[in-house]
């Protein structure tokens, strides 16, 4: 464990990441791919790997196959994009000079924004932390990661790595909690990439304000599955235990609850017994022993999710699969829960845990009625075979991202922009967008022989004719 840092100690890489933030200005897309060379292939090592598997097995139970697709594929797919596009993104791109502005020309200059932050969460903690670095690097930043105080194993893999690979005035990682975020937010960083809860969000966001730095904010909230009456129960039943449950349900894009026709509500908790037998309990000797179905982060977050469940129990709410948790091994079994009213705290906040609530609806108004009385979630799903009713539901609903037919696989395409929207985050990532969000599109006009000195004072008969030219010009 690496001592947490003092202020005099964050203050000072501060300082060295402001002067080293110049000089990467001049970086080559060469240079940059060469830093993302090395994060790609510290975590294909062999020796990393090993130790990278152990310390996911602490902090969240993470089966091989679950790191290896959800976090180190996440990241060698993310740098082979990047690698792929850096060239053309680096590039200045011309644009249209208006005809009122004859004779100059016009082009964005990408240039990077300098010294970042990058402030990570717990549930996907390698690359929650390093993808947003790789988008940084690729557009010439420094960065200061603070990997989150809950996923403390893979946060002293992640300080080790980031150590053994760059120098620490260029890239470098601050352990700590709260006290030391606060010590980091602090000072101007030219930009700050936060992914957490909506309220810490604010507090990030509250002290970004401060210096007129800019934020992206990767943020969570309710994200629903509506089910309609056209769609195949028994299929929808099979990705939602996969969406759901993944990683103990720890997933800001997971399913929060389910929207579906009343009469198909059963039908729906039957095909879910059998998946979660089926994808989670193989064996039939309770997913408490199943390898592939990890653990809760903590004890608090398991208090939360067990406090949770008996709210709504306490207010009427039924359980129909699971419920069963054992805090000594942080156990809290894949659960679904019936006949829930919104003054349930499952109803209001975001679950982040393996509880599914299942919510009867008797029309589509009814269903959209629920949902519009959320705050915008970072996901909405649709599952129906019916184009008409899909189209309906995207009208008359918003979401950072929409999944139809499936569950969180937009989180893989790099041509689609990543984000929530308002209480789900403001800002978008992945692929180019991620790119944009550590750059400062810098707008360049050149001048070679245009008419604006024509304008200048002292001002004529003949500046004013021209004025009214150029007004119908505009016009
Ligand atoms: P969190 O907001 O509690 O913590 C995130 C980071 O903020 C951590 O590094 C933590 O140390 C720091 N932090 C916590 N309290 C702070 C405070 N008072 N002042 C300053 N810093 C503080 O989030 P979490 O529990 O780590 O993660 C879960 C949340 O993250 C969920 O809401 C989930 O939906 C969201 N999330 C979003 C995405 C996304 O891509 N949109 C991805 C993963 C998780």
């Amino acid at each position: 464990m690496i001592a947490p840092s003092t202020n005099q100690h964050i203050q000072s890489i501060y300082q060295s990441h402001k002067e080293t933030a110049i000089k990467l200005k001049q970086t080559s897309h060469k240079d940059r791919i060469k830093k993302l060379d090395a994060i790609v292939n510290y975590i294909k090592d062999n020796k990393n790997e090993e130790r990278l598997m152990e310390a996911m097995k602490i902090d969240l139970g993470r089966h091989t196959v679950e790191v290896l697709l959800s976090e180190i594929g996440v990241i060698i797919s993310v740098a082979k994009y990047i690698k792929r596009n850096l060239k053309s993104w680096m590039k200045d791109e011309r644009v249209t000079t208006s005809l009122s502005l004859f004779g100059a020309s016009s082009y964005i200059h990408k240039e990077p924004k300098g010294s970042a932050l990058i402030i990570a969460p717990w549930n996907y903690p390698l690359q929650l932390a390093i993808v947003p670095l790789c988008y940084a690097i690729a557009a010439g930043n420094t960065a200061v990661i603070k990997p989150s105080e809950y996923s403390s194993a893979t946060s002293t893999y992640i300080a080790k790595m980031i150590a053994d690979i760059f120098d620490p005035k260029e890239i470098t990682v601050v352990q700590g909690a709260v006290e030391e975020t606060q010590m980091l937010l602090d000072l101007p960083w030219n930009h700050t990439y936060f992914t957490g809860s909506p309220m810490v969000g604010k507090i990030i966001m509250k002290a970004a304000a401060k210096h007129l730095s800019s934020v992206t904010l990767e943020l969570g909230g309710k994200s629903p599955c509506i089910i309609d009456d056209s769609t195949n129960i028994s299929s929808v039943a099979k990705k939602l235990t996969w969406g759901k449950y993944l990683n103990n349900g720890q997933t800001c894009i997971a399913p929060d609850y389910v929207l579906v026709p009343k009469n198909k509500k059963s039908e729906l908790v039957t095909e879910l017994k059998k998946q979660v037998r089926a994808q989670l309990d193989p064996k039939g000797t309770g997913s408490q022993t199943n390898e592939d179905y990890g653990h809760i982060i903590s004890e608090k977050h398991h208090a939360r999710c067990v406090s949770l469940l008996k709210d709504a129990m306490e207010k009427g709410a039924t359980i129909s699969i699971g419920g069963e948790h054992d805090v000594s091994i942080r156990y809290f079994a894949p659960t679904v829960i019936d006949n829930v009213t919104d003054d349930m705290k499952v109803m209001q906040e975001e679950i982040f845990g393996p509880i599914l609530p299942v919510v009867g609806y008797s029309s589509k108004e009814e269903a959209i009625n629920i949902i519009a009385t959320k705050p915008k979630p970072l996901a909405l799903y649709i599952h129906s075979k019916n184009q008409k009713s899909i189209d309906y539901f995207l009208q008359n609903t918003t979401a950072g991202g929409t999944v139809i037919n499936d569950f969180m696989i937009h989180y893989a395409n790099p041509h689609l922009p990543f984000g929530g929207v308002n209480n789900s985050g403001i800002g978008k990532s992945h692929g180019y967008y991620g790119f944009q969000e550590f750059t400062n599109e810098r707008a360049v006009m050149r001048q070679r022989f245009g008419a604006t000195g024509l304008l200048h004072p002292p001002f004529t008969p003949r500046t004013e004719k021209l004025a009214r030219i150029m007004g119908k010009w505009l016009s």
